[in-house]
């Protein structure tokens, strides 16, 4: 048994009077790679974002490495070594390709991450390092969003659904780099749309529907009966 790098306990969310998460219990061990999936709107952005400390916690409802920090701000998340990868990227589009990468260096965390190291693991970034980051393709962004992610040298790594509206042979290449990514003992959320996917790639599973957690498991002992029924709500 490992001990939990994450847990969550009891977790409510909510954007103004809309809730949106109800009592969510949940844990990331070291060093897994863990699947989030869930129809829209079934809660996967709000999870990822009470963990990146950007929607309001209490402090016990999220502890990291057995610590509280569901009160802390996403600054002082970012520098305890938990980094998101958004949906959407959120690149700053004033500043080229290197200087968005160079943002996540400045928690000033030591490890195996740096610009290098990320031209190594996407080479077409170094060639486009100059460039606007909006020049770049929707994959390339996806690449610069998850090296910025990187080069904050997380032990805890959350991806918000990184293959959305991506070519697939794009997919093929970031999924590709997932196990350089997660080796070294980083672990991983991964909020997937594609269950196949997100089943190949992952150790554990949850299925979130409408707010709560509908299915917990090993991805590879779910059926695909018990993930329909976790997933749409239907058998
Ligand atoms: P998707 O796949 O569409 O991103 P999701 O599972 O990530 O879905 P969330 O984005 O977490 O779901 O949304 C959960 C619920 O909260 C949805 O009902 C959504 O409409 C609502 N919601 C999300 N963001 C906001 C917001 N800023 N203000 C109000 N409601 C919101």
């Amino acid at each position: 048994m490992h001990d939990p790098i994450l847990g969550i306990r009891d977790l409510d969310a909510f954007y103004g009077d809309f809730q949106a998460l109800y009592g969510l219990d949940l844990h990331v061990d070291a060093g897994e790679v863990l699947a989030i999936i869930g129809a829209n709107g079934a809660g996967k952005t709000t999870l990822l974002r009470s963990i990146a400390g950007l929607m309001k916690n209490g402090a016990e409802q999220v502890r990291y490495r057995g610590q509280p920090i569901g009160a802390l701000r996403a600054d002082q998340i970012a520098a305890l070594g938990i980094a998101l990868v958004p949906e959407g990227r959120q690149l700053f589009p004033s500043l080229s390709v290197e200087e968005n990468l160079m943002i996540g260096g400045r928690t000033g965390r030591k490890g195996p991450w740096s610009l290098d190291a990320v031209y190594n693991l996407f080479p077409i970034l170094e060639e486009r390092k100059a460039q606007a980051s909006t020049s770049l393709s929707g994959g390339q962004q996806q690449m610069v969003a998850i090296g910025r992610a990187l080069m904050a040298n997380p032990d805890l790594i959350l991806f918000d659904e990184i293959s959305l509206g991506l070519a697939p042979i794009i997919i093929k290449d970031i999924y590709a780099a997932l196990p350089g990514i997660v080796g070294e003992g980083m672990s991983a959320v991964i909020v997937e749309q594609d269950i196949t996917k997100a089943l190949s790639v992952s150790s554990r599973v949850y299925c979130l529907q409408e707010g709560r957690v509908s299915l917990e498991g090993a991805s590879d002992a779910l059926s695909r009966e018990d993930i329909s029924r976790a997933y749409f709500g239907i058998a």
